[in-house]
């Protein structure tokens, strides 16, 4: 492939298993090209968990890095300046939005009772730009998170009743267990083109890296962007696939 001039990663099942940190070889390899080109991560999840498990990581290595975070599903940016990190952009909802999208979220679970059969609680997590169904709450054991919904069965018809009833909401189907809504038009293909702009870089010269590229995965969005896009089968071909990148790009 040819160089691409910025490299873009989602986090979970790709830079890291699901809801863990990325291992050191990890952390060091995006370090190592986020010196040599602009670097974003893209995840659904929070500013918070991706500043203590990559973001800071990366930072206490002490290179000199161009790196850039889209936590909340890219409803939410940070570039760092001067070392700190800073809001770029904040596509969040009011408090009364937030409530309205909690409530309808019930009703909609309520009508489907998606979660039956497992020993777990669902949650609903209120961000300021992102609102998390977690159908199995946060403590779900891997095994039970891969069998629950492997074909999204559930989780689409849940987002066909939410889609009806909040217009004003994207609602996108997460890893494994996950739903998430943010403002209508906002997912990880609205971040990769405000990247391409804020670069001035051609979608179509940087590059994307995620586990879920295929029909219905979270990722597939940013096809509609014209970004290379690669698919990856977990953090171990991930590993691969920045070493590729890191020996043409330097
Ligand atoms: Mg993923």
């Amino acid at each position: 492939m040819d160089c691409p001039k910025a490299a873009l990663f989602d986090l979970d099942d790709t830079l890291a298993e699901s809801f863990k940190a990325p291992s050191e070889a990890m952390v060091a390899r995006v370090a190592r090209l986020a010196e040599l080109m602009p670097v974003a991560i893209l995840s659904g999840a929070s500013y918070e968990r991706m500043k203590e498990e990559i973001l800071d990581p990366i930072l206490g290595l002490g290179k000199t890095v161009r790196l850039y975070a889209f936590p909340d599903s890219a409803s939410i940016a940070y570039t760092l300046v001067d070392d700190a990190w800073q809001e770029a952009y904040s596509l969040a909802f009011t408090p009364e939005q937030l409530e309205r999208i909690r409530s309808i979220i019930e009703e909609c679970v309520s009508q489907h009772d998606i979660a039956s059969g497992m020993p777990y609680e669902p949650q609903i997590l209120l961000e300021k730009t992102q609102v998390r169904y977690a159908a199995l709450g946060l403590n779900a054991t891997e095994a039970d998170k891969n069998t629950w919904d492997p074909d999204q069965v559930k989780r689409r018809a849940l987002k066909t009743l939410l889609d009806q009833k909040l217009p004003e909401c994207e609602v996108l189907i997460g890893g494994r267990t996950t739903i998430d809504i943010t403002r209508k038009g906002v997912d990880k293909a609205y971040g990769v083109r405000w990247f391409s702009e804020y670069l001035h870089i051609p979608a179509q010269e940087m590059f994307y890296v995620g586990d879920a590229l295929y029909e219905g995965g979270n990722d597939q969005v940013v096809i509609s962007t014209g970004i290379q896009a690669r698919q990856t089968s977990g953090p171990e071909e991930t590993l691969s696939i920045l070493d590729e990148l890191l020996a043409i790009a330097q």
